[in-house]
């Protein structure tokens, strides 16, 4: 969940969520007001959540599943991604770079 670096208040998983569908590389706090960015290593981890769906699709049609079946299994593993995607995510109060 996130955690202000600079206050220590914690954000709500509907707040983190907010952040996350807002696409900016900065979020002010609500506590403190204080810029914060996303921490490289949790960067890497919520790509790597974005990509699971779209890894899924080439097993879903190995197994043969039907085209239903499949939207159903997609439309499962996003609603599980965003879900779980605020657990992950770690603020620091310096701009990191990417890599
Ligand atoms: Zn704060």
């Amino acid at each position: 969940m996130l955690t202000c670096k600079k206050c220590g208040g914690k954000l709500s998983w509907f707040d983190s969520i907010k952040q996350l569908f807002r696409f900016r590389k900065s979020m002010k706090c609500n506590h403190c007001g204080e810029i914060q960015y996303q921490s490289t290593s949790s960067r890497n981890i919520t790509s790597l959540f974005v990509l699971f769906p779209i890894i899924t699709i080439p097993l879903s049609v190995l197994f043969n599943l039907s085209p239903t079946s499949v939207l159903l299994v997609e439309v499962a593993i996003i609603v599980a991604v965003i879900f779980l995607m605020p657990f992950f995510l770690k603020l620091t109060d310096k701009d990191e770079p990417t890599w």
